[in-house]
């Protein structure tokens, strides 16, 4: 069964989108953090930003660029949040990608993880594992 994003990329479900191209489209959220909050979403149906097919990725980064200037500029905002929610245990509700553009502003309550120390060598073995797991 197609995915919610999927039938809002076909027409099914009403959509106000931003941007079409064939390999991505942008809509605004229908809960907004903030207005003007988009989401960038592929047209191919995937779970994970690992799972999307190469000339998917490489159109990623000038697209999220493209929408970041010009949600800065219609909003004037201070800052973008831009967020990906990649799984289901990372708060991710609707299994198909998606990158949330959220307009910011001075005062706004923090997006920010909390973050805490490394206990004794495992910075380091972190560090080697993930070093090693781009090496393959
Ligand atoms: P996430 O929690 O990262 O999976 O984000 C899913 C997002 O999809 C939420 O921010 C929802 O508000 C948004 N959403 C759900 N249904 C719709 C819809 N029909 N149109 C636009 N955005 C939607």
């Amino acid at each position: 069964m197609p995915s919610l994003f999927s039938r809002i990329i076909a027409g099914e479900i009403p959509g106000a989108f931003v941007y079409r191209s064939p390999r991505w489209v942008a809509f605004l959220d229908i809960n907004p953090v903030a207005p003007g909050h988009i989401l960038l979403v592929p047209v191919q149906e995937a779970g994970l930003i690992m799972q999307l097919d190469g000339p998917t990725l490489a159109e990623m980064g000038p697209i999220m660029a493209a929408l970041d200037q010009g949600l800065r500029r219609v909003t004037q905002c201070d800052a973008v949040s831009i967020l990906i929610r990649d799984g289901a245990a990372a708060g991710q509700e609707v299994p198909h990608v998606h990158i949330h553009l959220i307009p910011r502003r001075q005062g706004d309550a923090p997006h920010q993880f909390k973050g805490d120390r490394y206990s004794d060598g495992a910075m380091e073995f972190y560090r080697q594992a993930l070093e090693q797991a781009m090496r393959t």
